[in-house]
């Protein structure tokens, strides 16, 4: 590892000042960072620890209903927080399926949504990757590459984004908070994170020195909480990033879904919020036709990057079933195994 700089500001501006030096990164949990600097893949030459700033580890209930999350709050404690997952049941859900207990733990809201892609060739600093090493290619593109991206990939880079957490936000309209050198501001965080296009080495709207201060729910994303659910396809049952997910949220009123949110994850470089389909479920009877034709508007500009077509129709599948599973209502109690597509349908009570 290389030698670096560690600071630990008391504000948060001392903080974005700091971290607005060349070679600079926040440091959080460090549940990724940590190890894509010990395998010499990023090479910061400052770390600007921002785990003792005040005002970030609050959940705060806004005048709307909403929700405002501090940047540095844990995984585990938004996930266990009752009143939140009562209100954003799919989104304690998708936390409660991401990683270890251990990782839920430590790692924080903010870095959640900055943690990098797990693309094996990125790992391997012997590979040619462009976005660890820009202009060096892709050895993904005719590598393993069965869980890559199928939406929204270039030939510059094929990865998907890791994030369960971003998937459920991304459908129910979060908006991110940044502080950056002239203030803060906010993004929707649909429109947070990058396509990689010809740089795939930008991955998110964040300036040098920009700090994620909070993600905010708004008051009308707990509209959906008696139906909605996440769904997560992985290797193996636990701690494994997502193949494909999907986060599903529906209003029903009178037998006639009157709104419908989708997002899918696995699936590209971005969590991945299924507008058409949306428009598809809008008005339309909650029952199998309507999820199928749903997921054929999903997926219908999907295209393999490789030896993953499979992945396209296992998403049409893993969306018409968190459809039907959001659908039959969200259970009393996150499920022992979450966003387990082996969950039963049988016995989910509602809550409306
Ligand atoms: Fe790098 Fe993206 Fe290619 Fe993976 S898919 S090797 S992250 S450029």
């Amino acid at each position: 590892m290389n030698s670096f700089d560690y600071v630990r500001p008391a504000t948060i501006s001392d903080a974005v000042a700091a971290a607005s030096e060349p070679g600079s990164a926040y440091l959080a949990a460090g549940t990724n960072l940590l190890d894509l600097m010990k395998g010499g893949i990023t090479r910061p030459s400052r770390l600007v620890d921002v785990t003792h700033l005040p005002g970030l580890d609050g959940i705060e209930t806004l005048p709307d209903g909403g929700l405002r999350i501090g940047a540095l709050v844990r995984n585990a404690d938004l996930a266990h927080d009752p009143d939140f997952a009562r209100r954003f049941p799919a989104i304690a859900e998708a936390l409660l399926s991401g990683a270890s207990a251990q990782l839920r733990n430590a790692a924080t809201v903010g870095g959640n949504l900055l943690q990098r892609t797990r693309c094996e060739y990125f790992y391997d600093v012997a590979s040619a990757c462009n976005k660890r090493d820009p202009g060096t290619g892709c050895d993904a593109l005719g590598g393993e590459n069965r869980l890559h991206a199928v939406l929204g990939w270039s030939e510059s880079c094929i990865a998907t984004h890791p994030s369960d957490f971003s998937v459920p936000l991304v459908a129910l309209d979060a908006v991110v908070e940044i502080e950056g050198r002239t203030g803060r501001r906010e993004v929707s965080l649909e429109s947070f994170h990058l396509l990689p296009g010809d740089a795939p080495d930008q991955e998110s709207v964040l300036a040098p020195g920009e700090l994620i201060v909070a993600v905010r729910l708004p008051g009308e994303a707990a509209r959906f909480a008696a139906h909605a659910r996440y769904l997560k396809v992985r290797e193996r049952t636990s701690y494994a990033f997502a193949v494909v997910s999907a986060a599903a949220a529906l209003r029903i009123e009178d037998g006639t879904i009157m709104e419908a949110r989708l997002a899918l994850g696995g699936v590209a470089l971005k969590p991945w919020r299924a507008r058409e389909a949306e428009a598809v479920l809008a008005g339309a009877r909650p029952e199998d036709a309507s999820f199928r034709r749903a997921a054929e508007a999903a997926l219908a500009g999907a295209e393999p990057s490789g030896d993953n077509a499979f992945k396209i129709e296992l998403a049409r599948r893993i969306v018409t079933r968190a459809l039907t599973l959001a659908a039959a209502g969200t259970p009393e109690r996150v499920p022992a195994l979450p966003a387990s597509p082996f969950a039963s349908l049988k016995g989910a009570l509602l809550h409306a």
